[in-house]
């Protein structure tokens, strides 16, 4: 087992000077085994009827020497000969840039800075929009956030109520290292900006299942003991054989740095040629096991349990947990690829969680200041209400005030993919296109409980985590059925007021969106609902933070149904994102059957979450300038 992990370690990308070095290490015999193995899973891959996944994050190595379908239309911009650009420091001043205390406070005056126009308009602020304008602006492009909301960060904005800081989404971040093992899309979007954030770590979280209660620890050892003491020693076996199976597939799927992905055929260059050393390293380490192996990356994880066989009901509960949190599905809908990487990145030596200290507004401050910093607008306040077609290609938007804001090159949507298709005028909406948003499936929504207390009363060994399961029978997507808490002021006290906690307890897109639809916000009959459907919460609340909380005590309370979620989100029906079965359907891509129209976010690929819309937004950006200042910015970050 030390011995894989040791390898997995090794497989990791490398400087590329490094890399021509390491690749005249292997034998003639290794590197002929390894362009086999390559080929091979390409050849697979190629024919598969996965192909639109093609690019997605975990699967980079053969995505990378064979494009699909997604990959076309993108058109390299030019630098802006008309701008002058500096490097560093550009036109917003630095007074502009939010301080980093957390939240992004700053109000903006609600017309945009500048010009009614620029090369590239971005609809949304989210992590994905934010990443993609950032990168954009690095590359010297004249770029313009447009954002509805007052505040920036979409699902990851952070909000001050009496003194109380609270995340309104994300608190579950991993790492956010840009290199080595656990490489983040988001970490090297940051590092592309010359932006850090300050992060505490942590290596748990408390779970409350049917069997008991328990520290969940990170880490390859410390969960076997938890599985002995809490399900079986059958469920050791077992975790053990998944580990041992699915870990060594983790090397290829993290041998290329995912801001080497473009969406065009310059990929050959920016990721599979420069990273080709790493990859056939890995391949050589995988062996022919291991590579015939990486095929299943592409097929939903229940496949792999299903093949090795494995039915402790504890560790099929377990791994449906993982996959629900990590995307809205369980095992049988989520790509392996993605389970992977997450396993990778838990269940190795020397892993950590991170959460970001001033919280998760602290990560929008950064994309921000970073995004100011290259030159880059943003304009809080701007409700997109168009998108504007002529001539069948997209030339800009119209905001809600009427104005008009011309996109010289491109115009990319943030918003999900509901919402962005209710921005397009109706008769330039290919049916295709039409049927694919209409037909795409949808995570259910949120509610939500904002809590602000006293900490004096309450245990002081809280940890930032929780999850609590109340029945596996009911499956972990049902309603009313799963809550997630979140207390991150016991990593980042500056988040509450002295001596106080900010806590955040949510459904994880379990809520029926349907149970709210016509409510009218004000009426008694809402507020009973909310009273009715959060009490699920509060319960879990008072289980984790033990019996000194009481609910009329808390300073602050706020509980948010999906019309809330809706409403501050900006999000049709207030959903997580789609609802993408592994297997049978692929996130969509980046570009859109509407010349000058692309779209980032957690309605395109790789899909939902931080790092993946991270990764979304990062593909657009790269894809829309040339193959070498691509290459240019991956040796300028040493990737
Ligand atoms: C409660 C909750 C908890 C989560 N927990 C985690 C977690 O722990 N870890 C994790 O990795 N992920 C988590 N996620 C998922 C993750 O936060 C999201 O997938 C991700 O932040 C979505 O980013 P995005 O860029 O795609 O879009 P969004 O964040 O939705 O941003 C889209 C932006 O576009 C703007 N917009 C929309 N329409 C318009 C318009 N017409 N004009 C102008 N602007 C517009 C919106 O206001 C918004 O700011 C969580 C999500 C939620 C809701």
């Amino acid at each position: 087992m030390k011995e894989m992990w040791r390898q997995n370690y090794k497989s990791t990308p490398d400087q590329p000077s490094t890399q021509n070095s390491k690749l005249r290490a292997l034998t003639y015999t290794e590197k002929r085994k390894a362009e086999l193995a390559f080929r091979f899973i390409a050849l697979h891959v190629f024919f598969s009827k996965e192909l639109s996944f093609s690019y997605r994050l975990s699967t980079l190595v053969v995505m990378a020497a064979f494009p699909n379908n997604t990959l076309r239309s993108f058109k390299p911009l030019s630098p802006n000969s008309s701008t002058v650009r500096n490097s560093v420091l550009a036109r917003n001043s630095v007074s502009q840039v939010p301080s980093s205390t957390g939240a992004v406070s700053v109000k903006e005056k609600r017309s945009f800075p500048g010009k009614p126009e620029a090369d590239v308009v971005v609809i949304g602020s989210g992590i994905g929009g934010l990443c993609c304008a950032g990168l954009l602006a690095r590359y010297q492009q004249d770029v313009l956030v447009v954002e509805s909301h007052d505040l920036p960060g979409g699902a990851a904005h952070s909000f001050d109520i009496k003194g109380f800081k609270f995340d309104s989404g994300p608190s579950l971040f991993s790492g956010f290292q840009s290199k080595g093992p656990q490489a983040n899309p988001l970490g090297q979007v940051l590092d592309a900006l010359g932006e850090t954030i300050s992060c505490a770590s942590y290596d748990s979280w408390m779970v409350y299942l049917p069997e008991g209660e328990f520290l969940s620890r990170i880490g390859p050892t410390e969960f076997y003991k938890d599985l002995e003491k809490y399900a079986s020693a059958n469920a050791v076996r077992e975790w053990k054989k998944l580990l041992d199976a699915i870990l060594p597939l983790s090397a290829a799927a993290m041998a290329l740095p995912p801001l080497s992905i473009r969406g065009d055929l310059g990929v050959l260059s920016t990721a599979a040629a420069r990273y080709a050393p790493s990859l056939l390293k890995s391949f050589v380490q995988m062996g022919p096991q291991g590579a015939l192996g990486a095929t299943k990356l592409l097929r939903p994880f229940s496949e792999i349990i299903d093949s090795l066989e494995l039915k402790d009901p504890f560790i099929r509960n377990w791994v449906d947990l993982l996959a629900f949190l990590l995307a809205g599905v369980k095992s049988n809908g989520i790509l392996s690829a993605e389970m992977i990487y997450m396993f990778a990145e838990w269940y190795k030596p020397g892993c950590c969680l991170e959460y970001p200290l001033h919280g998760s507004g602290a990560i929008v401050d950064a994309l921000v200041r970073g995004l100011k910093k290259f030159g880059g607008r943003m304009s809080l306040g701007s409700h997109v209400e168009k998108i504007v077609v002529e001539n069948g290609r997209a030339t800009g938007v119209k905001l809600r005030s009427g104005q008009f804001i011309r996109a010289k090159k491109a115009v990319v949507s943030n918003a999900s993919m509901w919402d962005t298709l209710n921005l397009l005028p109706k008769e330039v909406v290919p049916k295709s296109y039409l049927d694919r948003t209409k037909t795409t499936p949808q995570c259910e929504s949120f509610m939500h409980l904002h809590l602000g207390f006293d900490a004096e009363d309450v245990r002081k060994d809280l940890g930032i985590h929780h999850i609590v399961v109340n029945d596996w029978d009911r499956g972990v997507d049902a309603d009313q059925n799963v809550v997630l808490i979140s207390v991150p002021s016991v990593l980042s006290p500056d988040l509450a007021p002295p001596g106080k906690h900010v806590l955040h307890a949510y459904l994880p897109g379990t809520e029926p969106f349907d149970l709210w639809k016509g409510f009218d916000r004000k009426s008694s009959a809402y507020k009973e609902l909310k009273a009715e459907r959060s009490e699920v919460m509060w319960r879990a609340v008072e289980r984790a933070v033990g019996p000194g909380f009481s609910r009329e005590k808390c300073e602050v309370k706020l509980v948010g149904s999906p019309l809330t979620h809706q409403r501050f989100l900006r999000r049709n029906r207030g959903t997580y994102g789609p609802a993408i079965q592994a297997g049978k359907d692929s996130f969509p891509g980046h570009s859109t059957s509407i010349p000058q129209l692309y779209c980032c976010g957690d309605s395109t690929f790789p899909g939902i979450g931080v790092p993946a819309v991270a990764a979304s937004g990062a593909i657009v950006a790269n894809s829309l300038v040339s193959v070498s200042q691509h290459s240019e910015l991956l040796d300028a970050i040493g990737i």
